[in-house]
């Protein structure tokens, strides 16, 4: 089963979530595989004492363009839906502007000059990791300057499941744009981690509303409860959409995590909370399949 955890808004409490998870997993005899997929700023890992093992380099397609073929007819330039190629004919200017360019080839299929090379560039990387009991953790790693995170996610998801688990906990990409859908597609159950705040519902309710478009199964989890007011809990009644847990608002909690330890390590009641947790995502998770 592959869980992603994921969450409309930045720090409402994923990566926390995700890493305290997996441990509780573990603990409970599962199979389990952590794999840090938020590419632009992975830091699941920092919680674990781990040991790298190999990195995989992932690169995307790069057009080059041969100005001495090229007879400046503007298709590629027409063909190109992220405006990636510089195009001033009356100048004979032309050029690929890397940092825009997706990777789609649509410039190469459009050329009928054989004007444009084939050619690819890096854009990140994926990590293997193990720890001291040889559990395998993996990491999506986009490249600084890099924008391209889909291929990415893609290559860490697809490396992580062509490792036999039998759970597979992803921390997503925060936000509901393509980061968010590429995971959310790839996995079987998703947990979408909020506060209970104005801002965290506003942002609960893209997520609800992306993974309803995907036709998506998940559930939601309601961190620091005990702050703000009763609108999300309003929200999740009148839509029945279930809440699997709710974890406190908690100074101990903020401390271990500031401190990069599990709290489920040291706190025995979040420890039993996590427990319980990990039982109605498997539960869930499988009354869905
Ligand atoms: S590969 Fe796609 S995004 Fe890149 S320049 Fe060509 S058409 Fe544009
Ligand atoms: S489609 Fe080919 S020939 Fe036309 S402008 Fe682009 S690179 Fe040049």
């Amino acid at each position: 089963m592959n869980i992603a955890i994921a969450s409309g808004k930045g720090g409402t409490g994923k990566t926390f979530v995700s890493t305290n998870l997996f441990k509780t997993f573990q603990s409970l005899g599962h199979s389990a595989l952590l794999v840090d997929c938020d590419v632009e700023c992975p830091n699941s890992l920092l919680f674990f004492d781990l040991k790298k093992l190999s990195d995989t380099i992932v690169k995307e397609y790069r057009p080059i363009i041969d100005t001495n073929k090229c007879v400046y007819c503007g298709l590629c330039y027409e063909y190109c839906e992220y405006n990636a190629i510089f195009y001033v004919p009356e100048l004979k200017q032309i050029k690929l502007l890397d940092n825009l360019c997706h990777g789609c080839k649509a410039c190469t299929v459009a050329c009928k000059h054989g004007a444009i090379e084939n050619s690819s560039t890096e854009i990140g990387q994926v990590s293997f990791f193990v720890d001291s009991e040889k559990h395998i953790f993996l990491e999506g790693r986009l490249k600084e300057g890099k924008i391209a995170s889909i291929p990415i996610i893609k290559s860490t998801i697809k490396e992580a499941l062509s490792l036999s688990s039998d759970f597979v906990l992803i921390d997503s990409s925060p936000g509901t744009s393509c980061p968010f859908i590429q995971t959310a597609v790839r996995s079987d159950y998703i947990v979408l981690v909020t506060e209970p705040t104005p801002f965290g519902l506003s942002d609960l309710k893209q997520a609800v509303e992306t993974l309803d478009s995907i036709n998506k199964n998940y559930g939601v989890i309601i961190n620091r409860s005990g702050i703000g007011n009763i609108e999300v809990y309003d929200y999740l009644e009148k839509n029945k959409i279930p809440i699997i847990a709710e974890i406190p608002f908690s100074k101990e909690i903020a401390r271990y995590y500031s401190e990069g330890k599990l709290a489920v390590s040291y706190l025995s009641e979040i420890k039993e909370l996590f427990e319980e947790i990990s039982n109605k995502i498997i539960k869930n998770g499988n009354s869905i399949s």
